[in-house]
C-alpha cells in the first residue's frame, strides 16, 4: 500500500507538479522561502491557563504561530481545509512538533493526540477530518512518544462556526462531543507521565477546544491541552 501512495504520489507529482500556495513558485505546496519567512518570534506559547472568561476547562493552548502574521498559513490553511492536499500536514506537523520540543511539559511523557472530531455529516461531505489528518502525520514522526487516540465523537451536527461571534461559537458548541466509548479502556492504560493534546488546525476563540476539553475533564481527565497550527488573536 505504501508503494502504492508513492507512486500515485510520483505521478500526479509529474503531471502536476505541486505550486508553492503562498508565493505560486513551483517544486513545493509550501516552498522554502516561503517557510523560512514565517514568523515564529516572540510566541509564547508555552501551555499556561489562557486568560478568557469562557473558558475554564481548557489548561492551555501551545500553537506553532500567530495566524495573522503569517499569510502563507493562511493560505495553507484554507487550502488544506477545502481542497486536500495531503502533502499540507506535513508541514503543520513539523511547525508543531518544534512546539511540542520546546515544552518542558511534553518532554519524558507520553503524547495522545486526540484530534477533535468531525459529524459523520461533515466528515462525509469533505471526505477527511484535517485535525486526524495532522495527528497522525505527528504520529508518524514522532514514533514512540506520540500515539493518535480517537477519544471524542462528534454527536451533534453544528452550524459553521466562522459565521458566528464569539459567545455564539461557544453555545452553539455545548453538548457537540462525547467521549468515544471503544476508547475508554485506551483511556486507562495511561495515567501518569501521560499528556493529552486535543489537536486542531487553527485555535480562534477556543470554543471548539473549550467543548472538547469539557468532556475529557468530565471523564476524569485530569489537564488538557490544545494543540493547534496557528492562534488568531481576536
Ligand atoms: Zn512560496
Amino acid at each position: 500500500m505504501r508503494f502504492l501512495k508513492a507512486l500515485k504520489e510520483l505521478i500526479l507529482n509529474t503531471l502536476f507538479p505541486p505550486v508553492c500556495i503562498s508565493c505560486k513558485k513551483e517544486g513545493d505546496f509550501l516552498c522554502v522561502d516561503c517557510l523560512k519567512n514565517l514568523d515564529k518570534k516572540k510566541i509564547r506559547s508555552n501551555g499556561r491557563k489562557i486568560d478568557d472568561p469562557d473558558i475554564h476547562y481548557l489548561d492551555g493552548v501551545i500553537y506553532a504561530l500567530d495566524y495573522a502574521k503569517n499569510p502563507q498559513i493562511q493560505a495553507a490553511v484554507k487550502q488544506f481545509k477545502y481542497r486536500f492536499t495531503e502533502e499540507l500536514a506535513e508541514y503543520f506537523a513539523d511547525l508543531m512538533i518544534e512546539k511540542i520540543g520546546e515544552l518542558n511539559m511534553a518532554k519524558k511523557r507520553k503524547i495522545i493526540l486526540i484530534p477533535v472530531p468531525l459529524h459523520k455529516k461533515r466528515l462525509n461531505y469533505r471526505g477527511f477530518n484535517q485535525a486526524e489528518v495532522i495527528a497522525k502525520v505527528i504520529q508518524d514522526r514522532m514514533g514512540n512518544e506520540a500515539e493518535v487516540i480517537p477519544m471524542l465523537k462528534r454527536v451533534r451536527h453544528t452550524d459553521q462556526q466562522a459565521k458566528l461571534n464569539k459567545s455564539e461559537r461557544h453555545k452553539n458548541l455545548k453538548g457537540a462531543f462525547i467521549l468515544n466509548k471503544k476508547c475508554i479502556h485506551e483511556q486507562k492504560m495511561y495515567t501518569k507521565n501521560t499528556i493529552y493534546f486535543i489537536i486542531d488546525d487553527v485555535f480562534t476563540t477556543g470554543a471548539t477546544l473549550e467543548s472538547c476539553a469539557e468532556v475529557l475533564k468530565g471523564s476524569g481527565f485530569e489537564k488538557a491541552y490544545g494543540l493547534v497550527i496557528a492562534r488568531a488573536f481576536r
